[in-house]
């Protein structure tokens, strides 16, 4: 069957205007598994699009084979709003420019709503129960009705990949190792999608605070476990943030590798047919999100890095200088940052100009630190 494509339109925000989001769709509808990957819903994040140019054309080949034996959505640009926020020449693509905030947080809690739904429905079957709350979540979120543009993307991302047993939120950090975020009922179900994309950090956030994308079609499953213990309720949709590096690390050569990877992993969980090849060794262990320390910048100024992504660092380690270019002489020019952990050096900042409170890195660690809980997130 060959790739369908959908133009949705999104509500019109301002007279005169129209936007739409384009969807690919491979194999039969309603096929299983099924897998959602959505590019740059931070619209500024230029190497998930370009991923998604080489796995279309990738599925394009498998498809004229005939390898496509799941359903597999791929969104090419996720976020059409945030693509054109280009204000005084600079891409402005990670918070809504109307006002709605951070384009990946506060998505919608299906919990509350769903497990209203299920009622006394529940069996002792795990896939009739699974089968329940897919058809639970997708009627929640058919009763919502956008009053806004960006409310209407969200609503119609979310039921694209709202019945999925994969969902991948292609993202990508400032400067950094590729890595990726998912929550502790997934580990070491993602094993497989680190080891393929060469995941230098797998960062488990339970939950992260900040209910991004991903967390929206796995963190219900969990808490529906918790609170039906007497049914069987396996956490079925497995979904992930992943960051592809950092900001600038796009070509062709990065894209097309990571493309290949996302397809040997639908492969190996039997979307595509075909041998996925050998699976690469691990380079990383799942660590908690609160074993990330993110130190800040204690006041504006320019930063002079001591490390790159990939150094190993212990506590007390210099991450970098903040220097103050109007303070007097040297000494009082330059201040230490440093990390309270030992680990592994994951991100920092491309641009180097902070104010107060900015993070200035993410070193990964393996201990949970008192310092980090609650809202475990960048903005
Ligand atoms: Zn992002």
């Amino acid at each position: 069957m060959p790739r369908r494509t959908d133009r949705l339109p999104l509500p019109c925000q301002a007279p005169g205007t129209a936007r739409s989001l384009t969807i690919h769709r491979y194999g039969r509808t309603g096929a299983r598994p099924k897998a959602y990957v959505q590019a740059a819903l931070h619209a500024d994040e230029t190497p998930a699009l370009l991923v998604q140019h080489h796995l279309t054309r990738l599925l394009d080949d498998a498809d004229a084979a005939g390898e496509i034996t799941g359903e597999i959505v791929i969104v090419p640009y996720a976020n059409p709003i945030g693509l054109a926020q280009i204000l005084n020449a600079k891409h402005m693509g990670r918070h809504e420019l109307g006002g709605a905030g951070n384009f990946n947080r506060n998505w919608p809690d299906l919990f509350e709503p769903v497990a209203e739904r299920l009622g006394g429905r529940l069996t002792a079957e795990a896939a009739a129960n699974v089968a329940l709350v897919r058809k639970a979540m997708a009627e929640t979120l058919e009763t919502r009705k956008p009053g806004s543009e960006i409310e209407g993307l969200r609503i119609l991302l979310a039921r694209q990949a709202v019945d999925a047993d994969l969902v991948l939120d292609l993202h990508c950090d400032d400067d950094a190792l590729m890595h990726l975020f998912t929550i502790p009922a997934h580990w070491p179900g993602c094993a497989e999608l680190a080891a393929e994309l060469g995941c230098r950090a797998v960062l488990l956030g339970d939950p992260s605070g900040g209910d991004p994308f991903d967390e929206a079609f796995s963190a219900p499953w969990v808490r529906l476990a918790e609170r039906f213990p007497d049914n069987p309720i396996p956490p079925a949709c497995l979904s992930a943030t992943v960051e592809l590096r950092g900001q600038a690390d796009v070509s062709d050569e990065l894209a097309g590798a990571d493309a290949a990877a996302l397809l040997a992993f639908l492969r190996r969980r039997g979307l595509v047919a075909g041998d996925p090849g050998r699976l690469p060794a691990p380079l990383a262990e799942a660590t908690p999100l609160e074993a990330v320390d993110t130190p800040k910048a204690p006041a504006a100024g320019v930063l002079s890095y001591h490390v790159a992504p990939g150094a190993k660092v212990a506590e007390g380690d210099v991450i970098a200088e903040l220097i103050d270019p109007a303070a007097d002489g040297p000494a009082a020019a330059r201040s230490p940052i440093v990390t309270r952990t030992d680990g592994l050096v994951l991100s920092r900042r491309l641009h180097k100009y902070v104010l107060p409170g900015m993070t200035v890195a993410k070193v990964v660690g393996r201990r949970k630190l008192p310092h980090r809980s609650g809202y475990l997130l960048e903005d």
